[in-house]
């Protein structure tokens, strides 16, 4: 359908559908669109419903449901016509004017969203980016793989998650007390991986279970009893409850405690043992060693949100790198690096697109899905 002007009354302005419109928008959020996958924006519009606002503004007043909906699932030419967005945020708005053919225009006072919406409404030569991504991984891998491996008497393995607590101090009774907010690692409706609250030894468990006794130490471990809950560790041994926030000091206060490696393209959970802490130690050192050559991690401070919500700051987070461990400052450095050499600069953008958007799943206040064990 070929749209004109603006009709003097729109079909909006008389009936937005908004109950089957929901509807759509619905079942568009549990599987959105490529495009709108290719960097988190917070509160994004779904595109069922931007394109039904459209629509709905093209199309005159007296138009009945019926052709609104013939229009809206038939190809839409909005040629010729300019949409203006003077909040693109995400580009939702952009996205689908575009593909009605419209010209458009975004403005946004977040040069955030300004890179997003600019890549999501650009052309994108696949082959020359996944020529590129394949010399960007093989450069990167070398330098950076033997960092993500853990040993298993004589064989090595990939590892993909490390699992961090936090460790404060007894003030009563002077032991180490872990804020588990339960002790398992990973469950599905048939298994669990459940690991001891006292020394730490990791169980393969039926899913139903409640409680385990240590193969190791023999102790009693209630699985979903932790020591956290609430911003209050409890120390396993006296008792004495000790609140997190400023008793740590970000991820210096954080204990490496298990990890997930793949053997054989299948997952698998380990304790963290004194292999996997040397090694961490180690890319620590070659942080520091390389500090003069890594000169892409910014200084700024994480501001304190306009709520006055400090959480951050309270738990020894005051700048943004703060929110990586050295392994991965190392590693996202080195990534980085290697994305600012590339020349063209549109196969930069998109390298760096996907880099801002890896960094919400590659610092250390991320939360692992416990229940889905694949
Ligand atoms: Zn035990
Ligand atoms: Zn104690």
């Amino acid at each position: 359908m070929k749209f004109g002007d603006v009709p003097e009354h729109s079909f909006i302005e008389k009936a937005l559908l908004v109950k089957a419109i929901s509807d759509l928008a619905k079942l568009e959020g549990n599987s959105k669109r490529p495009v709108y996958a290719i960097h988190k924006w917070w509160a994004r519009r779904l595109s069922s419903v931007i394109r039904a606002l459209i629509i709905g503004i093209f199309l005159p007043e007296k138009t009945s449901e019926d052709d609104f909906w013939k229009a809206y699932y038939e190809s839409c030419d909005l040629s010729g016509l300019t949409i203006l967005d003077t909040f693109m945020g995400g580009g939702t708005c952009l996205v689908e004017a575009k593909k009605m053919k419209a010209n458009v225009i975004g403005v946004d006072i977040d040069p955030l969203a300004c890179f997003i919406t600019k890549k999501e409404i650009e052309d994108c030569n696949e082959l020359k980016l996944i020529r590129k991504y394949r010399i960007l991984l093989k450069n990167v891998e070398e330098e950076l793989k033997h960092y993500y491996i853990t040993r298993i008497g004589d064989n090595f393995f990939e590892v993909v998650n490390f699992f961090w607590v936090y460790q404060l101090n007894c003030p009563k009774c002077n032991s180490p007390v872990f804020s588990h907010p339960h002790y398992y690692l990973a469950k599905d409706k048939n298994n669990m991986v459940a690991f001891c609250r006292y020394c730490g030894k990791i169980e393969e468990l039926p899913s139903d279970r409640k409680m385990f006794v240590c193969g190791r130490c023999r102790k009693k471990t209630f699985i979903y009893k932790g020591s956290y809950k609430k911003g209050i560790a409890t120390c396993i041994n006296c008792g004495r409850s000790i609140a997190v926030a400023y008793n740590v000091s970000g991820t210096n206060s954080l204990k490496l405690f298990a990890l997930e490696y793949i053997k054989d393209g299948k997952r698998f959970y380990k304790e963290a043992d004194d292999y996997d802490i040397w090694l961490y130690e180690k890319a620590k050192m070659d942080f520091l060693r390389l500090s003069n050559r890594i000169t892409l991690i910014p200084e700024d401070k994480i501001p304190i949100n306009k709520s006055g919500d400090a959480r951050p700051q309270n738990h020894g987070y005051l700048l943004f790198k703060d929110l990586f461990n050295e392994r991965q400052l190392l590693s996202l450095s080195i990534l980085l690096d290697n994305i600012m050499k590339i020349e063209e600069d549109d196969i930069r953008e998109w390298f760096l697109l996907a880099f801002s958007d890896c960094l919400a799943s590659n610092n250390m206040l991320c939360c692992y899905a416990y229940d889905y064990k694949s």
